[in-house]
C-alpha cells in the first residue's frame, strides 16, 4: 500500500474565494436585474502592451521558418532575456549577472517550487495578513509554520522579532492584501536579522512596479547584505498583464550560501532536472517588455489603475476611513466601518450597493475587521463603485 503526502491532510479548507463566488452567485439568482461592481478581482483587465503583442507575433512568425526555429530553450531561461531583466536591475544600480536571473512560469510556480531547496524539517515564518499560497505550500511540505501577525499599530509592516525566528522568512512588499511597502530601513532589519540567524527571505516581488515613490525599494538586493540571505521571485503578470500568458523571473544570488551548499547551484540543478524552460515566444514577448516602448505602454497601464485607487482613496479620505496601500500598490486595505466583521461588512456592501470586495480574515485571522480592494477593474466601474461606497457610508454616519 503506497502512503500519500499525509501533511495533505492538513491543509485547510480554502473557502475565501469560493465563499465569494457562492454568495455573489446567490445574490444574482435573487436580483437578476442587478449589475455588480467587482472591485476584488486580482486579475488584471487591461490586454497587453501593443510592443508585447508585435513580438509575440514576430516570435510565432520565426517558428514557422526553419533558419529561425527554436526548439527546447535553456532550461533557466534564454540568455537574450536573463541579460535583459540583468539589465533592468543595473537601471535601478542593483549588481546581479545574468545567470543570477532564472525564468519562470510565473510567481506561483516558483514559490511552490524554490521550496525543493529548503529541509522539510526547515521552519518557515509568514507575516500575516499574506498572500494564502505561502502557508499552503509549506504545510503540503510538512513545514512548521510560524505566524507573525500584524495590524495598524506597525501600518501592516512589522519588524522582525527576535523571539520569532524562522529558517524561511516570506516578505511580499508591495504586499498582497495590505498594499503597504516596506521602507529601505525597514527592510534593511529583516535583511540583517535574516543574516544574524543564519535564515533565507524569500521575497515576493511581484507588485514592484507599482512603486511610485522613489525612497522605497523595489528589489531586496538594493539593500546592503541581500545577496548572502535573500532569493527574489518577481511576475510580469500584474506588470504587463501576463497573468494569462505566464511569465516571471527568480533571482538566486551566487553569494547565498548556507551549510556549505550553493542556491544558485542548487538552482540550476533543479531547473535542469525538472523544466525544460519556458516557451521562446512567451520569452521573446517577455523581453518586449523592458524596451523604452514596452516600459512606456505598461506605464501607462498602470496609471490607469493608480487612477482607480486615487479614486478609491479620495472616497475613504472624504470618509475619514482608516486604510493603507493604494499609493504604491495595486491593493487598498481598509478598516471596516463600525467594527463590522470583514464578512459582514462584505454582505453590506453585496446587499446595498452590489460592490464586492474580498473579506480581509481570508488572508489570516489578523484580517479580520479589515476589507481589500482591488484598483484592476475598469475606471468606470471603479468610479461607480467608490461613488456608491461613500453615500453608503455617509448615509451611515460615517
Ligand atoms: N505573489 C503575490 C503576492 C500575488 O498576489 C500573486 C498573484 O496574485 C502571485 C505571487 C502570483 O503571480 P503569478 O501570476 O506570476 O503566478
Amino acid at each position: 500500500m503506497i502512503t500519500p503526502n499525509m501533511h495533505y491532510a492538513n491543509l485547510k479548507d480554502s473557502y475565501l474565494f469560493y465563499n465569494i463566488a457562492q454568495k455573489t452567485k446567490a445574490y444574482l439568482e435573487a436580483n437578476p436585474d442587478k449589475y455588480l461592481y467587482r472591485m476584488g478581482i486580482g486579475d488584471v483587465s487591461l490586454p497587453l502592451p501593443a510592443a508585447v503583442i508585435q513580438a509575440l507575433h514576430d516570435a510565432v512568425n520565426d517558428q514557422s521558418a526553419k533558419d529561425h526555429f527554436h526548439g527546447y530553450m535553456p532550461e533557466c531561461g534564454a540568455p537574450f532575456l536573463r541579460e535583459t531583466i540583468a539589465g533592468y536591475y543595473r537601471e535601478r544600480g542593483v549588481q546581479i549577472s545574468a545567470d543570477e536571473v532564472f525564468v519562470s512560469s510565473g510567481a506561483s510556480d516558483e514559490l511552490g517550487d524554490i521550496l525543493d531547496l529548503f529541509d522539510s524539517r526547515s521552519s518557515a515564518l509568514v507575516i500575516e495578513p499574506a498572500y494564502p499560497a505561502y502557508v499552503d505550500a509549506n504545510v503540503m511540505a510538512g513545514r512548521k509554520i510560524l505566524h507573525l501577525p500584524c495590524g495598524q499599530e506597525n501600518a501592516f509592516l512589522p519588524a522582525p522579532q527576535e523571539d520569532v525566528k524562522a529558517d524561511i522568512l516570506y516578505i511580499c512588499s508591495p504586499n498582497n492584501p495590505t498594499g503597504a511597502v516596506f521602507s529601505r530601513s525597514q527592510l534593511q532589519d529583516w535583511v540583517d536579522f535574516a543574516n544574524k540567524n543564519g535564515s533565507v527571505i524569500l521575497f515576493d516581488a511581484a507588485y514592484e512596479a507599482f512603486i511610485e515613490d522613489p525612497a522605497l525599494p523595489h528589489s531586496i538586493f538594493e539593500l546592503d547584505g541581500a545577496q548572502t540571505c535573500a532569493i527574489e521571485i518577481c511576475s510580469l503578470s500584474k506588470t504587463a498583464g501576463f497573468t494569462g500568458t505566464r511569465l516571471g523571473y527568480t533571482v538566486v544570488p551566487k553569494a547565498l550560501c548556507r551549510s556549505g551548499m550553493h542556491f544558485h547551484e542548487m538552482w540550476v540543478r533543479n531547473r535542469t532536472t525538472k523544466t525544460n524552460g519556458v516557451s521562446y515566444i512567451i520569452q521573446k514577448g517577455g523581453a518586449a517588455v523592458f524596451t523604452p516602448e514596452g516600459q512606456r505602454q505598461i506605464r501607462a497601464n498602470i496609471a490607469i489603475y493608480k487612477k482607480n485607487a486615487k479614486v478609491l482613496m479620495d472616497a475613504l479620505d472624504e470618509l475619514g476611513i482608516w486604510y493603507c496601500g493604494g499609493k504604491n500598490a495595486p491593493y487598498i486595505w481598509m478598516q471596516c466601518p463600525d467594527g463590522m466583521g470583514s464578512w459582514e461588512f462584505f454582505d453590506y456592501l453585496l446587499r446595498e450597493i452590489q460592490v464586492v470586495g474580498t473579506p480581509g480574515e481570508g488572508f489570516g485571522a489578523c484580517g479580520e475587521g479589515y476589507f481589500r480592494f482591488s484598483t484592476f477593474g475598469s475606471p468606470e466601474d471603479t468610479k461607480e463603485a467608490a461613488r456608491r461606497i461613500a453615500g453608503l457610508l455617509r448615509k451611515k454616519g460615517l
